[in-house]
């Protein structure tokens, strides 16, 4: 169903990487700050940018409930446009700076968890928070890299590892899943006529 979506939206592509704009259709500027921050990866982190490359298909802005997530299947990195400003371009410098590397980086953490699955290593309930760990390592490597012009990122964004930032996702009954899935669905579905209408 997702794959079909994904094949279905508006998309652009960067190296080998389709940006796929599935939601907010109102929103143009959705895709191009994904590209925007694949751009930064690429020019301060050329290993975490191959990492992008080699093991992502596409970037998605179809994350409802969580500000990201990786999903094998269709090799895509989900992101949540709830949580990121959807109105980039009128964004004052600063916040632009601050979202995009904070994008940027949510981008390097989910490619890490792609590597680590095309490596063979599952996502299991006794192994997440050794995922996590990683992940969050290497998130928290690109902003030690990124040169701010209004935040030093080393200084401002690089956190310690917290396993209970996990936990509301972890804890999620099957129920409460199939439940937000279907809100996830309904709004897609609105978005859709939407789009379909203009
Ligand atoms: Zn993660």
């Amino acid at each position: 169903m997702k794959i079909a979506i994904l094949r279905w939206s508006d998309r652009r592509q960067y190296g080998r990487v389709q940006i796929a704009h599935c939601t907010h259709y109102r929103c143009p500027e959705i895709p191009l700050a994904i590209e925007e921050a694949l751009r930064l990866i690429e020019q301060v982190a050329p290993r975490h940018y191959q990492r992008v490359q080699l093991h992502l298909r596409y970037i998605s802005d179809t994350a409802r409930f969580d500000a990201a997530y990786y999903d094998n299947e269709s090799q895509t990195c989900h992101i949540n446009f709830d949580v990121f400003p959807k109105e980039w371009l009128t964004l004052e410098p600063d916040h632009f700076e601050w979202y995009l590397v904070q994008l940027a980086g949510t981008i390097v953490h989910e490619a890490t968890h792609a590597r680590l699955h095309a490596n063979g290593f599952a996502y299991t309930n006794v192994d997440r928070v050794q995922h996590e760990r990683i992940c969050h390592a290497e998130e928290m490597r690109f902003y030690r890299k990124v040169p701010g012009t209004y935040y030093d990122p080393a200084e401002d964004m690089v956190q310690p590892f917290n396993p209970e930032n996990w936990l509301p996702s972890w804890n999620r009954t099957p129920q409460e899943k199939r439940e937000l899935l279907r809100k996830e669905l309904r709004r897609l579905w609105e978005e859709l006529k939407v789009a379909l209408r203009e």
